[in-house]
């Protein structure tokens, strides 16, 4: 069987297994209401057997799927007509067979600080969001790996949605190459004029630190050589990436490829809510850098506001990052810490924090994150005080904690505030929900 088989299930939206199994879910080949076979998501060899399977022979499909992929991948081409290397009849053949799509904009909305956020439909018309983030030195991708999330963070937004579906490679490629389309970065492209933000760094080596002068208009696309824009990808849109750890993969993988979006591996980091038995696999076979949602140091609280920590102790997590493969003082790991007022923002908290990086002896920094409140959250955040007292007793052990500012607030597109339905539910409702989530996955 090949990967372009056209997939049975596609359009259910299916649980997704917990996490006493964190399941390998296949690639499929999203189908396309035009019956065409769709190529963003597909890796060379799935791109030579489409061709295979219409027709062309072995030896001619690997030439024209190395030529596809350069059209696709790294020239951003969406039309066969202008893929000027391959034959005529080729591309007619191509175009009566494939397509190169990207994902319905149901609505793209800017913030006032530069942040932009797509609300996007994919064939099954299952939504997801993408938020890109412009800094002083480096645009960021936010990329969502799931519609929804099976787990249920107390404090996000993704994980109050009911329907949860793995991505594609191709939809969440499909996110990144959207994101290149609107920033006018494919070569050739007229870039897009962008409001990004002017900072001030000059005493601080921490590019998540930086000092944001609203209103600020900087039409210079120059954050790299080429004229990039985006520069950086963070998996950290709406899901649990590592419980859909293929597709993911394969996405990346893609992302990584000097021939075809060309993105480095140390621009990419992967954040996961601590699925413990992937995160060496993802070290080995993705390589990214590795962020962690640690939230809270005791048992207690991390089982209340993190509850996949009741599964995967903070002990076991901690071990697993020890062990991440390649992690070293130049890389590495990011602990993600949600700064909820009473909850785990104590000066105690902060030290036992210290304590336990240092007993894993690990290389690693922590990004304090002011929580972003959503509709019918029921956290506070953290004073600014508070969170500056929390953040000095880490940097006065040595270890760097910036504060994340919040980003793109305005349009609800900060940390956990992604959810692509607005739906109005009750905190009874949303209580209800949590335990039939987490039913599911204790058992
Ligand atoms: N599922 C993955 C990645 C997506 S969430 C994970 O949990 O790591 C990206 C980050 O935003 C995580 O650290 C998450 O815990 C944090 N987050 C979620 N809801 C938030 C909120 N309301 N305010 C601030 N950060 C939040
Ligand atoms: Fe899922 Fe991450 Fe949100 Fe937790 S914080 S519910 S793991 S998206």
């Amino acid at each position: 069987m090949t990967d372009i088989a056209p997939p049975t299930a596609a359009g259910s939206v299916m649980p997704i297994p917990g996490p006493s199994d964190p399941m390998v879910v296949p690639r499929k080949t999203p189908q396309r209401a035009d019956g065409l076979i769709e190529l963003v998501g597909l890796d060379r060899p799935a791109i030579a057997a489409a061709l295979e399977a219409i027709g062309l022979p072995a030896k001619t499909a690997r030439m024209r799927s190395s030529q596809l992929w350069h059209w696709i991948y790294h020239r951003g081409a969406t039309d066969f007509a202008a893929m000027a290397n391959i034959a005529k009849d080729h591309r007619a053949l191509f175009a009566r067979h494939f397509a190169v799509g990207r994902p319905e904009i149901v609505t793209a909305q800017a913030s006032s600080d530069g942040t932009r956020k797509w609300l996007l439909r994919f064939a099954d018309g299952e939504e997801a969001e993408c938020v890109f983030i412009p800094d002083a030195t480096r645009g960021t991708l936010c990329v969502s790996s799931q519609v929804g999330c099976t787990l249920n963070c107390r404090f996000c937004h993704t994980g109050t949605m009911k329907l949860v579906r793995n991505l594609t490679p191709g939809e969440i490629i499909g996110q990144v190459m959207l994101a290149r389309d609107a920033l006018g970065e494919w070569p050739g492209a007229t870039p897009a004029p962008i409001t990004r933000p002017v900072v001030n760094d000059a005493a601080d080596d921490d590019e998540d630190d930086d000092v944001w002068v609203p209103g600020a208009h900087n039409p210079g696309n120059n954050y790299t050589p080429e004229g990039r824009m985006l520069t950086n990808i963070v998996m950290m849109g709406m899901g649990e990436p590592l419980y859909n750890f293929e597709n993911v993969k394969a996405a990346l993988q893609i992302v990584m490829d000097g021939e075809g979006l060309g993105l480095s591996k140390r621009r990419i980091t992967l954040s996961t809510s601590g699925v413990v038995p992937m995160m060496a696999r993802a070290g080995a076979e993705i390589g990214v850098n590795l962020a962690v949602s640690l939230h809270a140091v005791s048992k207690e609280i991390r089982d209340e506001i993190v509850p996949l920590n009741r599964k995967y102790g903070i002990e076991q997590l901690l071990q697993a990052c020890a062990d991440y493969p390649g992690i070293n003082n130049a890389r590495r790991i990011t602990f993600e810490y949600v700064m909820l007022a009473g909850k785990n923002d104590s000066d105690e908290d902060a030290h036992e924090l210290v304590r336990l990086i240092r007993k894993y002896r690990l290389p690693a920094k922590v990004n304090l994150i002011p929580f972003n409140p959503w509709p019918g959250s029921f956290y506070e955040c953290s004073s600014d005080e508070r969170i500056r007292a929390f953040s000095d007793i880490i940097f006065r052990a040595g270890i760097s904690a910036p504060v994340r500012r919040p980003r793109g607030r305005d349009i609800m597109a900060a940390c956990g505030q992604l959810k692509s339905a607005s739906e109005k539910i009750s905190r009874a409702d949303l209580d209800k929900r949590a335990a039939e989530k987490e039913l599911s996955w204790t058992l």
